[in-house]
């Protein structure tokens, strides 16, 4: 998928052969097959950084060049960043949202908005009814599980090693709590600390006496492992004690995460806000970008309320590949 943008093909978030120019929007992994070797990037500084941690093998070539493009924070996570340009090829200025948060994360930098004639946006909760309730609310609420379950047990969150770690990490912190955190999420939390945000946390393999000390107690771990209840179990063998489960993802609005217990707590916008955010952008034009099956249920719904929306195949223009 590619934005025809002043004489250059701009894969979004996607590889794409035919490119001239790749735009990174953050460092998930599912949005970085654009980084190839001898390939230049349009990323921030800090996305670069966090692709690097996570894998050494990885070298991100920042283009020095924007080309006429402006990144705008998208308040997902730390780095993250809409793409902004006045293209010629148009007559049109274009907006690429890549993955976005229209409220507050404590861990990430606040999403800026900006007008644009054509919006690329992104669809990960497509329906009405993907709405989570006040984000403050969801927080003292996980922040109430922490503190009445450590009275009982050892807690285990799952979480995803980038961004909801280090969200769950402060939510923790502001009672007082020091997580222990798995090698994967320790790494990140060096990157966001170097890059100003507070957190405090116990490595698992740092060996160290607070460590052995927090051990001795109830303690909450963070893991960004997907098989968190043969962890829960493991530990609870080992310091025979009761492990709690506990998921934060949007998803756990709708689904069963197999978790003791579950909050929807998302660095996704939900609907409401999705509307919220092109209202602020007020496109002429929507494209939504996604799963085939959330873009062309969001395209579909943005219909109804009366938008201009289709689904984003290929390239914008439409039929530029094809040319
Ligand atoms: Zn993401």
């Amino acid at each position: 998928m590619a934005v025809v943008v002043n004489g250059h093909l701009i894969a979004v978030d996607c590889w794409d052969p035919e490119s001239t120019l790749n735009f990174v929007s953050h460092a998930h992994s599912d949005h970085i097959s654009g980084i190839r070797k001898n390939k230049k990037v349009i990323a921030s500084r800090i996305t670069k950084e966090l692709i690097e941690k996570r894998d050494h093998r990885k070298r991100v070539d920042l283009s020095e060049d924007l080309e006429g493009i402006t990144m705008l924070n998208a308040g997902h996570i730390l780095g993250s960043k809409q793409m902004y340009a006045e293209s010629m090829e148009l007559g049109a200025s274009i907006l690429y949202s890549g993955d976005y948060q229209m409220e507050s994360v404590a861990v990430a930098e606040p999403i800026e908005l900006k007008g644009s004639d054509i919006l690329i946006i992104d669809s990960t909760y497509p329906e009405p009814s993907d709405v989570f309730g006040d984000r403050q609310d969801i927080i003292l609420s996980i922040q109430e599980f922490i503190k009445n379950t450590l009275k009982k047990g050892i807690i285990l969150f799952s979480s995803y090693a980038l961004g909801k770690a280090q969200e769950i990490n402060r939510i923790a912190n502001e009672i007082g709590i020091l997580p222990l955190v798995d090698r994967k999420i320790a790494l990140i939390n060096e990157v966001y600390v170097k890059n100003g945000i507070k957190l405090e946390y116990l490595s698992a393999e740092d060996a160290d006496d607070k460590l052995e000390s927090a051990l001795r107690g109830n303690f909450l771990a963070i893991t960004s492992m997907r098989n968190f209840n043969e962890i829960a179990s493991r530990l609870s063998d080992t310091y025979c004690r009761r492990v709690y489960t506990a998921v934060a993802s949007g998803f756990a609005k709708n689904f069963n995460m197999g978790s003791y217990a579950q909050f929807p707590l998302s660095d996704h916008s939900d609907f409401k806000h999705a509307i919220e955010y092109i209202d602020a952008c007020s496109p002429s034009k929507i494209y939504t970008r996604g799963n085939n099956e959330s873009s062309s249920v969001f395209a579909k719904n943005l219909s109804k309320l009366g938008y201009s929306a289709e689904v984003f195949n290929g390239s914008v223009p439409p039929g530029w590949h094809k040319r």
